[in-house]
This record gives C-alpha cells, structure tokens and sequence, in this order.
C-alpha cells in the first residue's frame, strides 16, 4: 500500500499503470475508519484491480465550524486498516493540496441539495460536489464506492456523475450496523456513554414506523415519529421524510410505485446522527 499526500504523486503513480488497462475502485472517505468504511473497500477489491482510498476531512461540506473541528481523525489507525484491508493507493491530501485557491464552483443539483440534509446544512451539498467531483477528474476510477447511510449524497453523487458526463459507475452499498442497530458512523465515538445507550432509538423509531405502514398514511407515519422523539428528552429530531429515492420528492400515498426510504437527522448531546431504511 502506498500513501500519497500530493496530487502530482498520486496522479504520476496513476499514469504509470495507464498501458496496463487496469480497473480501478475508488472509496472516498474523511477517515476516522470503522467497519462500514471497511465493506466499502472490500467491495472495491472485490470489483477492481486497483483501489484507490481518499482519506479527506473536507472543509467545504462543512456548515458548522465546531462539527469541522470535533470530527475525528486517527490517520495512523485507518492506515493499518487500510494496509489490512489490502487497499492499493491511499491518497491523503492537505487542504491547501485540494484547495489552493477558493473554490467558487457552484453545481447545479436540480433542487436534491434544498431537501432534508440540505435544507438544514446550506452549501453541505455543494461541497460535497466540489471535492467529489476533485476527486473524479484526478483518479478517473472506474468505479466509485458510496454508502447508503448517506443516501441523499448517494443520490446526488450519481446527479454530478450525470451532470460533468462521466464514464464512471456509482456503487451503492448497504449500511454497516453496530449489533443493537446503531448506523455506524464515525461521530459515535463522540457519544457520551449515556447517550450512545439511548442511541439505537434512532434505528428502532425507523423499523417501527416502517411496520406503522399497514394503518397510517405517510404524513400520520411522520407525525408518529415526531411525537416518539419528543418523548425522548436527549434526542431531537430534526426532520424525518419518506422520499422516493432518485427525485427525493416527499410521497404522499404507500401505492406510488416508486422507492421508498425513510430518512431523519437527530441531534444527541453535541453530536448529530443521520440514518435511514428502506420504506417499501
Ligand atoms: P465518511 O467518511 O463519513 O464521509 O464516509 C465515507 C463513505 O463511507 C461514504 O460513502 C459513506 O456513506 C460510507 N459510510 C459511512 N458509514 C457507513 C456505514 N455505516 N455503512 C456503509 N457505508 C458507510
């Protein structure tokens, strides 16, 4: 496993395999690695003969300066993961190394990014598009690997990839759970202990509301679960929509003949948690 923190490096690596037409899986991450990273990269070596891991805290998707600066990073753990994990090329960048100049691209997501985690982190979305779309242009990956657990950034992902008209596959790949149901997620680790015993609410509320579909409607659905999170006194819910999963337009009877998936944002203590299921 070889570890580059320059573009010019990496890319000087990349051109070098050019002739040898080799597949190559790319993983974005912002490190602080647990299991659902892992199944992603395993899924890339699976899939391809070369895979390429980003390890990036990008400050551009960020809305809230004091989430930037908790979010975890324990670089040399996700390294030997990595290394065990058999991952090819580690790409760790500075931010002046992505972002020499302000990044003024805008992208238009045809309103996926004015939605749920968009309509709570303004330019979250945005962001995210910048350094992906970075990310693409640089490695040229085959295929690129995306968790679920972040289904709206899955979404909008394939929108860019639809967008800049690129000769990629978007990957899309289940979510990684903890034994009690708990959407594994590197802002865990900030959970108190008392709050991370609360925690397996969140997936709980979301299997329960689903099982609610054979007596409520969709908006009776989302009123049942408002309410169960007002109950919780450490929890607060900050929205929670059942979407069909590519226009991510809210739906209003159980008979659309569309992908359904739940999707909320709860904040608990300082930290805040976002989870969704399958709704159909
Ligand atoms: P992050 O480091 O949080 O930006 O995540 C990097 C990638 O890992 C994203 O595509 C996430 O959706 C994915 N990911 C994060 N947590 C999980 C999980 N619990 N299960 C599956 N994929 C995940």
């Amino acid at each position: 496993m070889i570890v580059y923190r320059t573009k010019d490096d990496l890319t000087g690596h990349l051109l070098s395999l050019k002739n040898e037409d080799l597949t190559i899986g790319l993983v974005p991450t912002m490190g602080a690695l647990h299991a659902g990273h892992a199944s992603l990269v395993e899924r890339a070596a699976f899939e391809n003969d070369l895979v390429v891991v980003t390890i990036f805290v990008n400050p551009t998707q960020f809305n809230d300066p004091s989430d930037l600066e908790h979010y975890p990073r324990t670089l040399d753990q996700d390294l030997e993961m990595l290394r065990s994990l058999r991952a090819d090329l580690v790409f760790v960048p500075s931010v002046r190394e992505m972002y020499p100049g302000k990044d003024t691209q805008t992208f238009d997501l045809g309103g996926l990014d004015r939605v749920m985690e968009g309509a709570y982190r303004e330019g979250h979305f945005n962001g995210v598009a910048q350094i992906v779309s970075k990310f693409f242009l640089m490695i040229h990956p085959d295929r690129a690997y995306f968790g679920q657990k972040d289904f709206q950034q899955l979404v909008i992902v394939r929108r860019l990839v639809n967008i800049l008209n690129l000769d990629l596959s978007v990957v899309s790949c289940p979510i990684i759970r903890e034994k009690d149901g708990l959407a594994m997620s590197s802002r865990n680790v900030r959970l108190s202990k008392e709050e991370r015993k609360l925690a397996p609410f969140i997936y709980e509320t979301l299997v329960q509301a689903r099982e609610q579909k054979l007596t409520l409607s969709p908006e009776q659905v989302k009123d049942w679960v408002r309410l169960r999170f007002l109950e919780q006194p450490l929890m607060r819910l900050e929205y929670f929509e059942i979407v069909e999963d590519k226009g991510l337009t809210s739906i209003q009877t159980w008979d659309e003949k569309v992908n359904k998936v739940g999707c909320l944002a709860v904040h608990l203590g300082e930290v805040r948690l976002i989870d969704n299921l399958n709704f159909d």
